[in-house]
């Protein structure tokens, strides 16, 4: 029988990894499967332990390195309708994995729900945004999480609630492998005042970072009370390239994919930057992006 029989709908082989990530980079993934619904994603699940294929969670792909090689394995995404409803109670928002960032800002505002304004101008999903607790200055998504759904390798589903829940600087607790969705307890304010504060974090981010370019936000992680894009700036690695990727005149923290550019130039300018940082300042930089390689 073949490995994935009836389910071949939701398959694709050798998908291009750089139609799925906000570099635009990546070789092909072995598989690439987009579950309709919860029993499908469970049964992608056990066909690929069954057969020890290696599974790997995608979301909108913006905090990404995927290698120029691909991945071997079965590459799953969580944007199928199923996994993208909003639902809104009282000042209460269940969201699913796949809904964007920006459109559940968006409908939080449009209803009057506050608090969710530190996520403006970041990409990607609410999955994603809740692995990785994604935010900036103004706040991060783990604050207003009452919580988040989950699945298993074994698919076995349950909740985490905030009281097991825990969410640090570009980081949280959560090792199941599914984040399927997730509560959160907004503040009920004037939509008119949430649409403009969510102006005003995006004016700012747009005023400091490259968000027009190919990149996947911040690579590294700010160093304890300091900024890593201050240190890189300092070290004079402003439009420092290794084939198509430069760092950032705009935001040093931010490495660039010009045209032409491979996952190998980035990895490449990562090791070059961090080996400077380290031999000038002593400081070893650590990686926010998430690089699959
Ligand atoms: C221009 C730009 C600006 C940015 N600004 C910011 C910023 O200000 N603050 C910030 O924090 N980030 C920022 N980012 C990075 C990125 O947008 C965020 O980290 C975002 O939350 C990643 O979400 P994603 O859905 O794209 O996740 P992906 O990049 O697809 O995945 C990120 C990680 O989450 C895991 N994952 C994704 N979905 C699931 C799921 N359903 N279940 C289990 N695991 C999952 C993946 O396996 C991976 O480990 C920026 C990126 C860009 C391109």
């Amino acid at each position: 029988m073949k490995l994935f029989a009836d389910l071949e709908k939701i398959i694709k082989y050798d998908e291009p990894m750089a139609s799925h990530t906000w570099y635009k980079l990546g070789g092909p993934a072995r598989y690439f499967i987009t579950p309709e619904n919860h029993d499908q994603l469970l049964e992608v699940t056990k066909r690929c332990h069954e057969n020890n294929i290696d599974i790997y969670v995608l979301g909108g792909g913006s905090n990404m390195l995927i290698s120029d090689n691909g991945v071997d394995g079965a590459v799953i995404c969580l944007s199928a309708d199923c996994f993208k409803q909003v639902e809104i109670k009282g000042d209460h928002v269940k969201a699913g994995a796949g809904v964007s960032m920006s459109s559940l800002l968006r409908e939080t505002a449009r209803n009057g729900l506050g608090g969710m304004e530190c996520m403006a101008g970041i990409p990607g999903t609410v999955g994603g945004a809740l692995k990785i607790n994604a935010g900036g200055r103004f706040g991060d998504i783990g604050a207003m999480t009452w919580s988040v759904d989950l699945m298993d390798s074994s698919g076995y589903e349950f909740i985490w609630q905030a009281n097991e829940l825990y969410f640090g600087y570009r980081m949280s607790n959560i090792t199941a492998r599914y984040i399927l969705g997730a509560e959160f307890k907004l503040t009920q304010d004037d939509p008119e005042r949430i649409g403009q504060m969510i102006k005003e974090v995006w004016m700012l981010k747009k005023s400091s970072q490259p968000m027009e370019t190919r990149s996947a936000g911040c690579v590294f992680k700010n160093p304890r009370a300091m900024s890593a894009g201050a240190l890189i700036d300092k070290a004079g690695l402003k439009g420092t390239r290794c084939g198509g990727a430069v760092v950032s005149d705009r935001h040093a923290n931010f490495f660039i994919a010009e045209t032409g550019a491979k996952s190998q130039d980035v990895l490449n300018l990562i090791d070059l930057v961090r080996n400077k940082i380290i031999e000038r300042f002593g400081v070893e930089l650590e990686l926010e992006l998430q690089i699959w390689k």
